[in-house]
């Protein structure tokens, strides 16, 4: 009998099965999606966040535990296991050289990237080249893979994996990981978790997909339907605010409108309506998504100026450009009056300071609601500039509990061989908000456990200490 089934195709579900087979398991991994469109979300990443005392290679100074930590505790506001969190932040710090050995090659931050250099290291050639290396290295281990092999359910024996069916095809194992992902690409689901809002509004309906289709979170909710026991709330996610025009699904990265902090936002009604200066980029780029999608019609608008020109990442579509303010909000389509009355609120408002937008400097504003607490210029050197957003949920954060060793729980028991990791667990650690980087942090640290108990719960680690 096969000893480990990894279901699920992207970072975890690989550390895992490489993990495993490293052990000395025998190894099949089943992934949705066809070849090409192989790795699910872990293909549009670009890097992992890493605690350091020193610097390393990529990475600048040091980013110790304890500010890891506490930039965890932040984001989340107190939505987080401490201890599974520090054993994510603790794996950060190890995990580079084996990933190095599956393949993996780093570089420093891009240019462009902001407030990154010094924690987060960079995958040369993004997710997909991370991807492909650990195919290769799964391929020449043995692993075996199928694509287009999406499990439907598993069968249970009191909280023990059994077996796994691909149509009606039965697949058993000694032991299985969890791997596929969350259901942000579950349309219906999404719907359902959002509700009306109070304007009579299905929120979901306007959000995008950044990544993969392939994560409807059919297993999640076959695994909870079974009662494992769950982690986290169905309406959380993480989520960015991107272009309008993206794609529905695998838009990626460079769909990401960047500039936010570098002007003022404002919604369909023309108005403000949260801090854009709160805090570095990477620390806030994912609340806005949930801010987006808290407004009329879930559409925002990015404005800028000249000034701001050079200072982001520049998106894949250009943006609305006009030499005027109001010329800007009739090419918009937003109301002229209205939109001119919150530009000249907060131009006014404006207090003169050191602009630098690499620190939390002292330009704000003043006597403003909602404020501008850092990186408040005036918006006054043309050409101007407009970015529609909508919502694009990167990955949701309900999923199963668990516990340092990766384990599924039900009614509080852990299950002796069914694991779980990366997204389908990440609301242990992140129960809401989001720090850049954590995301491949965590599936790597739960993947490589999950991988290595489930070689062991197959009798794997013991045989091989035996030998
Ligand atoms: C555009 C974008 C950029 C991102 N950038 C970063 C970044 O730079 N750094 C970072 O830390 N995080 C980033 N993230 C988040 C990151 O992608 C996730 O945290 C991480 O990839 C999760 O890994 P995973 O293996 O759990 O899920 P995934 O990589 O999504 O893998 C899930 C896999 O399960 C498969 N699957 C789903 N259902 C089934 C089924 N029923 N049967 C079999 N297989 C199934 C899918 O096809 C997929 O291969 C980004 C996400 C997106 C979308």
């Amino acid at each position: 009998m096969l000893d480990v089934l990894v279901i699920g195709g992207g970072n975890a579900a690989l550390c895992a099965a490489l993990m495993a087979r490293e052990a000395g398991a025998s190894v099949m991994l089943l992934e949705a999606s066809p070849r090409d469109w192989r790795g699910g979300n872990s293909q549009h990443t670009r890097n992992l966040r890493c605690m350091h005392d020193a610097p390393q290679d990529v990475l600048v100074d040091a980013y110790p535990e304890e500010e890891f930590w506490q930039d965890l505790l932040k984001v989340t506001g107190g939505a987080t296991d401490e201890a599974l969190a520090r054993l994510v932040i603790r794996a950060s710090s190890t995990c580079r050289p084996w990933m190095v050995r599956h393949g993996v090659r780093f570089q420093p931050s891009l240019s462009g990237a902001l407030h990154t250099a010094r924690t987060n290291a960079f995958f040369m050639g993004g997710g997909k080249a991370l991807v492909n290396a650990y195919y290769r290295s799964a391929e020449r281990l043995g692993v075996a893979i199928r694509y287009q092999a999406p499990v439907e359910r598993i069968e249970l024996q009191d909280g023990r994996f059994v077996a796994a069916f691909v149509g009606d095809e039965r697949i058993e194992a000694r032991a299985c990981v969890l791997a596929s992902g969350g259901f942000e690409s579950n349309r219906e689901w999404l719907r359902e978790a959002w509700g009306v809002n109070e304007r009579g509004e299905h929120p979901a309906d306007n959000f995008l997909i950044r990544g993969t289709r392939f994560n409807t979170g059919v297993l999640l909710k076959h695994l909870l339907d079974a009662g494992a026991d769950r982690i986290g709330d169905p309406t959380q996610a993480h989520m960015v605010a991107i272009d309008a025009r993206a794609p529905l699904y695998d838009g990626g990265i460079c769909t990401r409108i960047d500039c936010v902090s570098l002007g003022v936002v404002v919604n369909r009604d023309a108005e403000r309506f949260y801090d854009e200066g709160e805090d570095f980029w990477p620390k806030r780029y994912a609340i806005w998504g949930r801010l987006v999608a808290q407004q009329p019609g879930q559409q925002a608008w990015s404005i800028i100026d000249a000034k701001a020109v050079g200072r982001f990442m520049p998106p894949v579509f250009p943006g609305t450009q006009a030499d005027t303010l109001p010329g800007l909000a009739r090419a918009l389509g937003l109301d002229e009056t209205r939109f001119m009355q919150t530009l000249q609120a907060y131009n006014a408002a404006c207090r003169e300071g050191r602009f630098d937008h690499t620190v939390l400097d002292d330009c704000t504003t003043a006597a403003l609601v909602p404020a501008k607490t850092h990186w408040a210029r005036p918006i006054d050197t043309p050409p101007f500039y407009g970015y529609a957003l909508r919502p694009g949920v990167t990955f949701t954060y309900l999923g199963l509990k668990t516990n340092e060793r990766a384990a599924v729980h039900f009614d509080g028991r852990p299950s002796p061989n069914l694991f779980v990791a990366g997204e389908m667990m990440a609301g242990n650690v992140l129960g809401r908000g989001y720090t850049a980087g954590v995301g491949m942090s965590i599936g790597t640290a739960f993947g490589r456990i999950a991988g290595t108990e489930a070689a062991r719960a197959a009798g794997k680690e013991e045989q091989r200490a035996a030998a």
